[in-house]
């Protein structure tokens, strides 16, 4: 089939008409569908459940240290737990904090730690006038959630399939000293699928901040998270190479174990600076006597390693590779061609992301739920909700069965054919 853009009015009326029809009869099967959060189906999780029974007698539950993890203690995680989450990240023990199960919690703290405390002895924003951070778009509404909700102004900045637009970055954050941080997901990002390059990290390393308590917010979530066993793509050493540039503290690293055991379940971290684990140790201590090591030690003795580990994540992209390949082979065969949608085709991570034609992506998520299938809401990936072009898309195929996601694709690209075709006859 031809763009659409070619073709004449009557045969977009026509095209219309054909569209609605089926459109009806989709509707009519009262189809019930979520591709709208990045949860693990349950097949997953039931690949994990072999750890809830790892403990079989009193000695299991010592660890390295030799502390009992029933009981109070370890403060920044176990010993063993420490080395799993910091090879998960490419970094090492003495960098890492374990925490409780979600590294948006740890996210959320930080900003809030900062909010009411400062960063390392600098003033609290709470008492500043203006804090701005960077929003790399599009990306992960929660993390736009926690800095619109301290009331921290945040600024667009463009993805490329490099990584933010790093001529915007250096130039913002060292000419503004209200400018406080910036998010990023850096490997498989979400929603597109994106790793940082290993220019765009070096030039991050590099960053000369205006700000003494600029921090970089890196989101390591998916850095195991491979859809394919070889070529899966390589993330630099953030850490490493703020230390190399003389920049140690520049950056907060998180991550977790949600979607490598159990979303809400896992383990998650902090990784940073001697002087920043120093700085946070001091106010962690106040807020918990520690986390839940039985769950630290409950992964490690699960995965051993990080090899086991990796060899877990197999597993998971065995089981979601054919869903991603599913939507592709749909996007591909219903829209290749016409010039009314473009999507990314990530090698690892949660999400697919797809830009339709300008104004049309509310109207795209609204038919598509009339018709019982229900998409992350358009505009989520901006910060305050606000697409400028409307046309940002985020599909999760992980969480539908297979059979569920080819009925919720199929439907898809009906939506879009069918608001392409009315917004190309109102133009
Ligand atoms: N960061 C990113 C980029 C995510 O996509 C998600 C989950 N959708 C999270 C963090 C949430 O992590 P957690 O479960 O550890 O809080």
């Amino acid at each position: 089939m031809s763009a659409y853009q070619n073709m004449s009015r009557e045969e977009l009326l026509q095209l219309q008409e054909t569209l609605n029809a089926q459109y009806q009869d989709w509707k009519a099967k009262g189809l019930k569908l979520d591709m709208s959060r990045g949860k693990p189906a349950a097949d997953q999780l039931d690949l994990a459940l072999p750890m809830t029974s790892v403990f079989r007698q009193v000695s299991d539950f010592k660890c390295e240290s030799g502390i009992d993890c029933r009981n109070y203690g370890a403060l920044t995680g176990i010993p063993e737990a420490r080395r799993l989450m910091a090879d998960m990240i490419g970094t090492t023990p003495e960098h890492v904090i374990v925490y409780g199960n979600s590294s948006l919690n740890v996210m959320y703290d930080t900003v809030c730690r900062s909010m009411v405390r400062g960063v390392m002895g600098n003033t609290p924003w709470g008492r500043l006038d203006k804090v701005k951070f960077l929003c790399p778009v599009p990306g992960y509404d929660r993390h736009f959630a926690i800095t619109e909700f301290f009331g921290i102004e945040m600024i667009p900045v463009p993805m490329t399939e490099n990584g933010p637009d790093m001529d915007m970055v250096e130039d913002l954050v060292s000419h503004d000293s209200a400018v406080k941080g910036i998010w990023c997901v850096p490997k498989y990002s979400n929603p597109q699928g994106y790793t940082y390059s290993s220019e765009t990290v070096k030039r991050f390393a590099n960053l000369r901040p205006a700000a003494a308590d600029f921090r970089i917010y890196w989101d390591n979530a998916y850095a195991i998270h491979d859809l394919y066993e070889e070529g899966g793509d390589k993330l630099e050493d953030i850490l490493a190479a703020c230390e190399e540039a003389g920049n140690p503290d520049m950056v907060f690293e998180f991550c977790s174990t949600s979607k490598v055991t159990f979303p809400g379940s896992g383990i998650a971290a902090l990784a940073a600076s001697a002087a920043n684990i120093e700085d946070i140790t001091a106010q962690l201590a106040i807020q918990t006597i520690g986390h839940d090591k039985m769950n630290q030690l409950r992964h490690v003795k699960f995965f051993g390693d990080i090899d086991g580990m990796k060899a877990h994540m197999q597993r998971h992209a065995e089981k979601i590779r054919p869903k991603f390949e599913a939507v592709w082979e749909v996007l591909e065969r219903e829209l290749g061609g016409l010039g009314i949608g473009s999507w990314t085709k990530p090698r690892g991570g949660y999400f697919i992301s797809f830009d339709s034609m300008e104004g049309c992506a509310k109207k795209i998520i609204a038919k598509a739920k009339e018709a019982g299938v229900t998409m992350t809401g358009a505009g989520a990936t901006f910060p305050y909700h606000k697409d400028p072009q409307d046309r940002n898309i985020r599909i999760a195929p992980t969480y539908p069965t297979q059979e569920e996601l080819a009925m919720a694709a199929e439907l898809f690209v009906l939506c879009v054919k069918l608001v392409s075709v009315e917004k190309l006859l109102q133009d």
